[in-house]
């Protein structure tokens, strides 16, 4: 595990950062999922799913969509430990990645990406640039690919929800407008800044 994190520790001041330093792990029944909305240079959000004891990261411009139409760029971001699921508050500004963090998303996830009726693991879904998951958050639900781009965009993917039979909770607008707090906390970005 330390060897997946060392490029999230170099890039970090724990001196500095109330980041979770990454050497304490957690094992979970279920993997967990989280998003997190980051207000640093630019807003963006970050996705995270639990995948052999870290969590694989993209940073994800425009946030999720729920409408299978609109594929959001995502971007092939470090590791970052487990128990990053839980932070928010503010990064210092000359840190990596400063800025305002909320949990604004948060839950377990379930890998369906099959092949012949074997599923494949999430470790071999992602190096072959192919993940399908159901998201059980509070807010986003439903079944969501993440698509890696071929060609020369390393590291760009696509995040896209699923056309399938379960019910979208965004019919009425965008569940990014609608639910802009965090469900750990309630807060919303603005309410953290005004601080
Ligand atoms: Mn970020």
């Amino acid at each position: 595990m330390s060897e997946n994190l060392a490029e999230y520790k170099k890039k970090r001041d724990f001196n500095k950062t109330s980041e979770p330093s990454g050497n304490r792990t957690e094992e979970h029944k279920y993997p967990v999922f989280v998003i997190q909305k980051h207000n640093a240079r630019n807003l963006h959000y970050d996705l995270r799913l639990e995948v052999d004891g870290v969590l694989k990261s993209w940073a994800v411009p425009k946030g999720p969509s729920m409408d299978p139409s609109k594929k959001r760029l995502a971007i092939e971001t470090e590791d970052h430990p487990i128990e990053y699921a839980n932070f928010e508050g503010v990064i210092p500004e000359d840190e990596y990645g400063g800025g305002t963090v909320i949990v604004w998303d948060k839950g377990t996830y379930e890998n369906i990406n099959e092949k012949d009726d074997k599923l494949i693991s999430m470790k071999d879904s992602i190096k072959k640039g192919h993940v399908k998951v159901i998201l059980s958050g509070e807010k986003v639900q439903g079944k969501f690919a993440l698509i890696k781009s071929s060609g020369r965009n390393k590291g760009q993917w696509l995040l896209l929800k699923m056309k399938g039979e379960d019910i979208s909770t965004d019919h009425n607008g965008d569940i990014l407008d609608i639910r802009p707090e965090s469900v750990l906390s309630g807060k919303t970005i603005e309410d953290i800044e005004k601080i």
